[in-house]
């Protein structure tokens, strides 16, 4: 009777090895990652198109996507410090400070599941460890000796950021974005890929190749953005939460989970590396064992379908928001961008000094 009542589906799931682990079929978090993928693709090639056109003396057809942006979180860090400083808004690179603004708040409320969810380069890293699982049969872990003290690079290059950024002065903040170099960063950025040195493709090519062999490769050791997420993460409400009543200590949730948190071991998961991927809750085999609620809403339990709605309709609301308000689109006219783009490569438009305190 007891074991009628715990598990969801009968006692075959758990038989075979093989079975345990089977991977978490494609599901709404993945079409999620897809979309945003997709959408990403198309904006970097229509600012390619945008750039071409800009640098040529026709018509400018294909507008500026300002969703270009989000790739310069360096530069909102830079405007949310001296926003909240002085209250003044970036007008240069604007719709980088909404995007920036949209991870934090979603890693205070539903965990870093920006990562899980919605970061581009998140959705090409766990692409590539389920490739290298499907090719090799499975994923190489790094023994504990070297795991931890890599996991640290992250906090490390992040520590570097924002020391870097709030011992600038608020001044030295303001000529840096509205400088040359600031006013063209996006172009700077496009010119990494489409002007690529041949130590940035080793190093990519490096990267990819650790991506295939080891989880989360770039999440877990380098990424700064997601160790800022992760940080922030911790003071979320929401948290995947294990019922040890209902569990049956069947260890599934353990071997999924793609940050290998010991799931099985806890009550609650605070680790700034869960991602929000919900993979542990969808092959626990228990009734009400495991699930991701958020504190203070009673019995309120997440599902796939409510995180991709609330997630998706938080990134169109605070664009939509700050369309309509005069945040999103860079105050630089196409003129002034055909302007710049001719002295793109004189010193004039080189990285400026900044002074810190
Ligand atoms: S604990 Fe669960 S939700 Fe968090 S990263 Fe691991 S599998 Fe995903
Ligand atoms: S919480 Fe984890 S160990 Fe417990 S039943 Fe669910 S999958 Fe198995």
């Amino acid at each position: 009777m007891q074991e009628t009542k715990k598990h969801k589906n009968d006692n075959k799931f758990l038989e075979t090895k093989k079975e345990k682990n089977q991977p978490v079929p494609w599901g709404k978090r993945n079409w999620v990652q897809l979309g945003v993928f997709l959408a990403t693709i198309g904006i970097g090639i229509q600012f390619f198109i945008y750039v071409h056109q800009s640098s040529g003396d026709g018509v400018i057809i294909v507008p500026r996507p300002p969703g270009v942006e989000g790739f310069l979180p360096i530069g909102a860090l830079m405007g949310w410090k001296l926003f909240l400083q002085t209250g003044m808004w970036d007008p240069v690179h604007p719709a980088a400070m909404v995007i920036f603004g949209f991870a934090c708040l979603l890693s205070i409320a539903l965990r870093k599941s920006f990562c899980g969810w919605f970061c581009p380069v998140g959705t090409l890293s766990e692409w590539l460890w389920k490739f290298g699982d499907r090719f090799f049969g499975k994923n190489y872990q790094l023994p504990a000796w070297m795991d931890f003290p890599l996991r640290a690079l992250k906090y490390l290059l992040l520590g570097f950021f924002v020391w870097a950024v709030f011992s600038m002065e608020s001044l030295s903040i303001l000529s840096f974005l509205q400088s040359p170099y600031y006013k063209i960063s996006d172009v700077k950025m496009l010119h990494f890929f489409t002007r690529m040195s041949t130590l940035a493709m080793v190093v990519l090519i490096l990267l990819g190749l650790a991506s295939i062999i080891i989880r989360n490769f770039w999440c877990r050791y380098l990424c700064p953005y997601g160790a800022l997420l992760g940080l922030l993460a911790i003071f979320s409400p929401t948290r995947i939460q294990r019922s040890p009543e209902n569990c049956i200590s069947c260890r599934r949730c353990s071997q999924i989970c793609p940050y290998h948190l010991p799931v099985d071991e806890k009550l609650g998961i605070i680790s700034p590396e869960c991602n929000g991927c919900m993979d542990c809750t969808a092959v626990c085999p228990a009734d009400n064992a495991l699930e991701l609620k958020t504190k203070g809403t009673g019995k309120y339990v997440w599902n796939t379908a409510k995180m991709s709605i609330v997630i998706i309709g938080l990134f169109a609301g605070l664009v939509f928001t700050a369309r309509m308000t005069g945040h999103w689109q860079s105050s630089v006219t196409a003129q002034e961008f055909r302007i710049r783009l001719q002295t793109i490569d004189s010193p004039g438009v080189s990285h400026p000094a900044v002074r810190f305190r």
